[in-house]
C-alpha cells in the first residue's frame, strides 16, 4: 500500500484561512456577503449540507440564512422567493438546494438565480463562461476535485485523464475545466461500452456516479490519481450482528488502494473542498458586485 491520501478537511482549511481574511477585507469597507440557502422539504442528505453550510459560514465571518419551502411549493411561488433573494442588495449569494421535488423544473429555477448573486456556479452564464477559459463562478465540486487533482503536483498538460460521470453539476463542467488546462480528456457514462478499457489508461481518474464498488483496482493504472466524488451511505452488519451505516465513495478502497498514487478519502476529501469553494465563491460574487458598484459611482 504505497498510495498517498489526498488530505481534503487540510485543503479546505487553507482555503477557508484565505477567504476570512477576504470576508475581513470586505466587513471593513462595509459589504457584509450573506449566503441565502432555499430548501424544498428537507430530506436527511440536504439538512446535512444545509447545517455543514451554516457552520462553514460562521467559521469564515459570511451570515447564512436558510428559507426553507413545503414539499409541494410551486414552480412560480419558487421563482417569486429567487426574485426576492435577487432584488434585495443585503442578500448576496444564493444556493439552491438539491434534490428538489419532481413537480419542480430544476434547471429554470437555477437559472433563474441572478448570475452575479449564483454561487454555486449554475446559472447558464456561470457554468458557460467556462468554455470561455472564465471560471471565477464555476460549480464548486467540479472546481474542488481539479483543485485536489492539481493539489498532487501533477502536470496537468497533456494528461490522460477519465471522468466517470456526466451530470451538469459535476461531470461535465470537471471535463471543461481539464481541457482548459490543456489534459486529454474522456467523459464515460452508461452508454460506454467497455468502462475498464478507459479508466485503466487514466494517469488522473475521476469518479462521479454514486454507486458504491463501481471502480475496483484492476480497473486503475498503477500511480494513478483518483478523485472519487461518489457520496453513498451503506448499511453494513458488523461480525456480531449489529447494522449500522456507512459513508463511502464509488471507488473500492480494499482494492484501489494496493494500485493507485494517490486517492481522495469518502469522506474527508471532495466534499470539504466543495464548502470551501461555496465560501469562495460567496466572496467572489460580493467582490465583484463591489467593483461592479464601485465603476457605476465613479
Ligand atoms: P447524477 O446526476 O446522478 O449523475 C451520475 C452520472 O453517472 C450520470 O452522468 C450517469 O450517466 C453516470 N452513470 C450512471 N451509471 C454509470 C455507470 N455504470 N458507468 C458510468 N457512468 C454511469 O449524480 P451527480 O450529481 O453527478 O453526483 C454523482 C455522485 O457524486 C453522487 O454520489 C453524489 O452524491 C456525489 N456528489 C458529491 C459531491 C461532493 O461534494 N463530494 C457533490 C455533488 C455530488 P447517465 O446519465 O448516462 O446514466
Amino acid at each position: 500500500m504505497s498510495y498517498k491520501t489526498i488530505d481534503g478537511k487540510m485543503h479546505a482549511k487553507v482555503i477557508k484561512k484565505e477567504i476570512q481574511n477576504r470576508v475581513v477585507s470586505l466587513k471593513e469597507c462595509g459589504w457584509i456577503p450573506r449566503l441565502v440557502s432555499i430548501t424544498v422539504g428537507c430530506p436527511p442528505p440536504v439538512c446535512i449540507y444545509v447545517d455543514n453550510q451554516r457552520r462553514a459560514c460562521e467559521q469564515v465571518g459570511i451570515e447564512f440564512e436558510n428559507r426553507s419551502y413545503p414539499d409541494d411549493v410551486s414552480q412560480l411561488e419558487l421563482l417569486a422567493a429567487i426574485q426576492v433573494c435577487n432584488v434585495d442588495p443585503r442578500v448576496t449569494g444564493v444556493i439552491l438546494q438539491r434534490p428538489v421535488p419532481r413537480q419542480l423544473n430544476l434547471s429554470q429555477l437555477q437559472n433563474a438565480i441572478h448570475p452575479s448573486k449564483d454561487v454555486e456556479g449554475m446559472n447558464a452564464k456561470n457554468i458557460g463562461n467556462i468554455v470561455y477559459g472564465d471560471y471565477t463562478l464555476g460549480p464548486c465540486t467540479s472546481l474542488a476535485s481539479v483543485y485536489l487533482l492539481r493539489s498532487t503536483g501533477l502536470s496537468l498538460q497533456g494528461l490522460e485523464v477519465v471522468v466517470v460521470g456526466h451530470s451538469e453539476i459535476v461531470g461535465k463542467p470537471i471535463a471543461l475545466l481539464l481541457v482548459e488546462e490543456l489534459a486529454t480528456v474522456t467523459i464515460c457514462h452508461h452508454g460506454t461500452r467497455n468502462l475498464s478499457m478507459h479508466t485503466r489508461r487514466a494517469d488522473a481518474l475521476f469518479v462521479a456516479v454514486g454507486k458504491p464498488g463501481l471502480i475496483t483496482g484492476d480497473m486503475i493504472k498503477p500511480d494513478a490519481a483518483i478523485i472519487d466524488i461518489g457520496i453513498n451511505q451503506i448499511e453494513e452488519i458488523t461480525p456480531d450482528g449489529v447494522h449500522h451505516t456507512r459513508i463511502v465513495g464509488d471507488v473500492d478502497m480494499g482494492t484501489a488502494c494496493d494500485v493507485a498514487g494517490w486517492i481522495t478519502p469518502v469522506p474527508g476529501g471532495v466534499g470539504p473542498v466543495t464548502v470551501a469553494m461555496l465560501l469562495k465563491n460567496t466572496v467572489i460574487a460580493l467582490e465583484k458586485q463591489k467593483l461592479r458598484y464601485e465603476d457605476a459611482m465613479r
